[in-house]
């Protein structure tokens, strides 16, 4: 539960006055525009930046009195920017479980696309990647990132736009993976594809820091202009 947040990076207003509701077990989606603050929300829960105001509340505990370690074993994110070392593709995977088993990593591996692109490689999923992952695209970065995120099997998922630089298909097939593997998971998904999260329990569309509207989404067909105006653009871009 977010309850009241506002956050500022330096002086400027960036979350203003944020009510959040995650249900247990449930998938909850953010959308809105670029610069609206969704990955701020996202990124405030392991607390990468702690000096917001307002309460975060898991399981009825504020995480503020949590220790750091315990709350991020609780939490599995991709971030935006994807954050790999210069290893081997599994090493990379493992970052996740350190105590995973090779098959455990195939497997996970499988799931995530990562053995369709792998099989190409000089040494498949012993390839080296490069800083930050240089020798890989950036929808296979994507897909090691989440592979990762999978492997941790946390009881909490985060996903901010994970997919972004995946094609349609690909990225389908992985939400699908996702779903499947994340049942009993309370996740947190940022959208880059409406049509992706539209089956989410719910759906909060933040404008401007500040919630403008929340339901499931044929709620937000009718309530939400920012939502609409979000579902039209992305039918014109799929239609082009
Ligand atoms: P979104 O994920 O919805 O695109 P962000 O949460 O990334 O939005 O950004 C919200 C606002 O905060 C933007 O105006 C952005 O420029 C600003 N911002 C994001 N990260 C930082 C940062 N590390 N330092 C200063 N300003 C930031
Ligand atoms: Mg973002």
């Amino acid at each position: 539960v977010l309850k009241d947040i506002s956050f500022a990076y330096d002086e400027k207003d960036v979350l203003k006055n944020i009510n959040i509701n995650i249900p247990k077990n449930k998938r909850v989606a953010l959308v809105g525009l670029s610069g609206s603050g969704k990955s701020t929300i996202a990124n405030i829960i392991p607390r990468f930046f702690d000096n917001y105001k307002g309460d975060i509340i898991i399981d009825s505990q504020n995480i503020k009195q949590m220790h750091l370690k315990d709350l991020r074993e609780n939490i599995s994110i991709v971030t935006q920017e994807t954050i790999l070392f210069n290893d081997s593709i599994s090493n990379n995977i493992k970052y996740g479980k350190l105590d995973a088993s090779y098959e455990e990593i195939e497997n996970i591996a499988k799931l995530a696309g990562i053995t369709e692109f792998a099989e190409g490689l000089e040494n498949k999923l012993e390839t080296i990647i490069g800083e930050g992952g240089i020798k890989l695209s950036g929808g296979q970065r994507q897909r090691v990132a989440i592979a990762r995120a999978i492997i941790k099997d946390a009881p909490i998922l985060i996903m901010d736009e994970a997919t972004s630089s995946l094609d349609n298909i690909t990225e389908k097939e992985i939400y699908k993976t996702i779903k499947n593997l994340m049942k009993n998971k309370t996740i947190l998904i940022i959208a880059h594809r409406l049509s992706t999260i539209e089956d989410s329990d719910i759906i909060y569309v933040i404008n401007k820091g500040k919630i403008e509207s929340f339901g499931s989404h044929s709620d937000l067909l009718i309530k939400s202009e920012i939502y609409k105006k979000l579902q039209l653009k992305e039918k014109l871009e799929n239609e082009y």
